[in-house]
């Protein structure tokens, strides 16, 4: 078998696999870049034709920004995903494969299966170990154990002739270290009572972080979200499938609904707009000097986060929902992956953009 990389090593976002054997050939992610040029995966007309499934890992638009586009060039096959990543879908192909939860190993075609399990980035997203024609394909997608909102099926002892790795961070930290630099610094923003805003993503590390800050400074720290944050949280917060168990049994009224403009000190602020590219975002921290700007993850080319970063009035301070460098070592020793494609790695690309196995 053969694996193409279209997109997604050493890239920004655009994550997409086109991966062909003798009698099969499928797609894993089709994501567009994130460098505010959102550009589409490099796989070709005939690539497009030859393949028969389209598996999306998660919402996020580098993994799913360029569905419409490998539609408009001709696939036609089921596009397999969760039920959660179907509803945050802008896009909504009309050939959808809901994956069952209640099902987790799925038959395509004799020789042609499929076993997934959730990766602890966000709800809905989903690894995938494909079996095809004898051989074994891993795909994490956007992989992260131990978070303290979603929950992840740890892979552990799994045999892959080719595995596709997250290694996002190249760090040697792992996520625990990370997940206590972001409490440190977020105190600190706060020291003397001033606000803290935390531009954070619709769907992601936002309720994550608010778990951990509800757990770490509790009624001295109270926490605000947007309305959509705040929304996915009555949504997901007492649903148990991609959640922990410990989160569905806190009340709701530990996080409070935000109009994006009423600000206490001392209060935690969790505004849906990551990359800062809303007018509205710009104008609260112009008009607040004394309220802390935490950026906690990746700052694109588009929107105003990179502008505040630069002249120090946002600061940065990773939160984990990937796999560091070491993280993904990790996770190739914890299994039987000779050959690993680490991705999502802005600075990291093998030395060839295809692999047989
Ligand atoms: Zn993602
Ligand atoms: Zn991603």
């Amino acid at each position: 078998m053969q694996l193409y990389i279209a997109g997604g090593c050493g890239d920004e976002g655009r994550n997409c696999f086109y991966v062909e054997g003798d009698r099969h050939a499928f797609i894993l992610d089709a994501g567009t870049s994130t460098d505010g040029f959102d550009r589409v995966p490099d796989i070709s007309t005939e690539q497009i034709h030859q393949a028969e499934y389209l598996f999306i890992s998660h919402s996020h638009r580098d993994h799913t920004g360029a569905i419409e586009y490998l539609v408009k060039k001709g696939f036609t096959g089921p596009v397999l995903m969760s039920n959660q990543t179907y509803r945050q879908l802008h896009y909504k192909p009309q050939n959808t494969m809901i994956l069952d939860s209640t099902a987790p190993d799925l038959e395509l075609e004799p020789d042609f299966t499929v076993h997934w399990g959730r990766t602890g980035h966000c709800a809905g997203a989903v690894w995938f170990d494909i079996s095809v024609e004898g051989r074994h394909v891993f795909y994490s997608g956007d992989y992260r154990e131990n978070d303290t909102f979603y929950r992840c099926d740890a892979v552990r002892g799994l045999h892959a002739d080719m595995a596709v790795i997250d290694a996002a961070y190249s760090r040697k930290e792992r996520g625990d270290d990370l997940r206590r630099a972001v409490v440190e610094r977020a105190e600190s923003l706060m020291d003397g009572g001033h606000p803290l805003l935390m531009p954070v993503h619709h769907y992601g590390r936002g309720l994550s972080m608010g778990i951990l800050f509800h757990k770490v400074f509790g009624e001295k720290h109270p926490v605000h979200m947007s309305p959509k944050l705040y929304d996915e949280w009555l949504r997901l917060g007492h649903r148990k499938y991609f959640v922990h168990d410990e989160v569905t049994e806190l009340p709701f009224s530990i996080f409070q609904r935000w109009d994006e403009k009423t600000l206490e000190p001392g209060h935690i602020y969790f505004l849906t707009d990551a990359q800062l590219s809303r007018a509205s975002s710009r104008e609260l921290i112009e008009a607040h000097p004394d309220m802390g700007v935490l950026l906690t993850g990746s700052i694109h080319g588009y929107g105003k986060a990179q502008c505040f970063y630069r002249s120090g009035r946002a600061v940065f301070s990773l939160w984990p929902n990937h796999l560091t460098w070491q993280e993904m070592e990790d996770l190739r020793a914890a299994n039987d992956m000779p050959l690993v494609v680490p991705f999502h790695n802005k600075k990291v690309k093998p030395e060839s953009d295809s692999f047989v196995f």
